[in-house]
């Protein structure tokens, strides 16, 4: 639906709708000088570089590129450029705690469900502005309210938003209750002509692909029926040239989904080791592995009743989210065992780690996705906990950086962001501290550029 727009802009305008926003009168140019430049492609640094960018768009970026006469000059000696980061997995139809997941914790009666969605509808931009302050200049929404297609539009064109990509309603094997009266996150795919009209249902609303959650194993009574689904969904996707991305975290699942032609797992395998078959199957489906490695972290932390930010950068979290969060030490606790639960998750997060790092050796591609909206994975900062863990998992700076850029871009169905070359929107992140030392130097934000908009981090954060 954007793109229509993009281009009937374009014919209107001249030029795309982002360079509209982001140039300078007459279009000058803005030029990034002397820093270290970590492009996304997989190639190592160039120290001393430039990027120059005009129209939104980069124009060069190297150690050749000259500076335009009259450009707008940004010194960024000593500091590291790289492409801005992608979130592959997120929610904006949740909000990061339990009011938007009563299915994990009703707080309902506190924080009404139908006014919790209507204030997430209202107001996108207390999250964009979350994932810019944070670095993440794309996100990809992989499950919610059809509303969520409606953002895609206004993002694009903004400088002070992420782009966002959109899988729309999921179709859901299980019949899950969390809707609102008159509007449905989840599509019960009870017959295979139900599935076969929700999928064309997200065809017709040019959804960036079609999501699947597959909640069956070998043995379940609808293991048959499932089957036929998903073959269903995936007809579909193929007939409307979207992806399959599914929600499979058995291994038995996950395999089934590959062979319909899944292009993304939007989960890590968690109940057993991946083997060859698997490895073997999703490199078949060309399929990519988005392993949310540390959602669960928040969902132990709700049942806790403790949040613990570890030194994640609030500053850029929206106030009444924060409040939210730190509510969660005040709840009633829990019943049941919380160390023999944490002690169950340890295991299955090396489990997961153990998983990540066959996948990667395998040559598949890994995609850093989050989950954020899900309690207490916060929008935006969530991403450096992730990356820490896909580093923990074995993946060296370099890996998470891709995975974290070019890979994410690649699963939204984009090729013009994800990476720091001419002809690329002038997506960028400016970091004080070498990204390729250590993961934790992503959190070193100095500057944020969207479309060629140069943000400062202190511009984005909220305080
Ligand atoms: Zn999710």
């Amino acid at each position: 639906m954007f793109r229509t727009t993009a281009v009937v802009l374009f014919l209107l305008f001249g030029r795309e709708p982002l360079s509209g926003q982001s140039s300078g009168a007459g279009g000058q140019a803005t030029a990034l000088v002397g820093g270290t430049l970590v492009d996304g492609t997989g190639r190592g640094p160039v120290s001393g570089a430039t990027v120059v960018m005009r129209g939104g768009r980069i124009v060069c970026a190297g150690s050749g590129c000259a500076v335009p006469a009259g450009a707008r000059r940004v010194d960024v000696r000593g500091k590291y450029v790289i492409p801005g980061l992608v979130d592959g997995h997120v929610h904006y139809s949740q909000t990061g705690w339990a009011d938007g997941r009563p299915d994990a914790l009703d707080v309902r009666a506190r924080f009404p469900y139908d006014s919790t969605i209507a204030s997430l509808q209202a107001h996108p931009e207390r999250f964009y502005r979350s994932h810019l302050c944070s670095g993440v200049t794309a996100t990809f929404d992989v499950g919610g309210y059809p509303w969520t297609w409606a953002l895609r539009e206004g993002a694009e064109r903004s400088t002070a938003a992420p782009h966002v990509a959109a899988a729309g309603p999921l179709l859901s094997t299980r019949d899950h209750w969390v809707n609102l009266p008159a509007e449905r996150q989840f599509v019960h795919t009870a017959t295979d002509s139900a599935t076969r009209a929700g999928a064309r249902m997200m065809a017709a609303w040019e959804s960036d692909a079609i999501k699947v959650w597959y909640l069956v194993s070998a043995t379940s009574p609808d293991t048959a029926a499932s089957k036929s689904r998903i073959r269903v969904a995936a007809e579909e996707a193929r007939r409307a040239g979207i992806p399959l991305i599914v929600h499979a975290t058995s291994l038995w699942a996950a395999k089934d989904a590959l062979r319909a032609g899944a292009k993304l797992l939007v989960h890590s395998v968690e109940d057993v080791p991946v083997d060859e078959e698997f490895l073997r199957l999703a490199r078949e489906a060309g399929a990519s592995y988005n392993p949310t490695l540390t959602v669960r972290e928040g969902y132990l932390q709700l049942r806790e009743r403790r949040f613990n930010p570890r030194g994640l950068p609030l500053e850029c979290v929206d106030p009444a989210t924060r409040a939210k969060a730190f509510l969660t030490d005040s709840l009633p606790p829990a019943g049941g065992d919380n160390a023999a639960i944490r002690a169950r998750a340890a295991e299955g997060y090396r489990l997961m780690l153990a998983n990540l790092r066959r996948v990667h050796a395998a040559g598949i591609p890994v995609v850093m996705g989050t989950d954020a909206g899900n309690p207490l994975t916060l929008h935006g900062p969530s991403v450096y906990r992730e990356m820490a863990a896909m580093a923990e998992a074995g993946l060296s700076p370099m890996d998470v950086l891709v995975a974290s850029t070019r890979n994410g871009a690649r699963a939204m169905g984009r090729t013009d962001i994800g990476t720091v070359e001419r002809g690329k929107v002038a997506d960028l992140v400016v970091l004080d501290a070498n990204p390729l030392a250590d993961v934790a130097n992503y959190r070193r934000v100095s500057r944020v550029v969207r479309g060629g908009k140069v943000w400062t981090r202190r511009e984005l954060e909220y305080r």
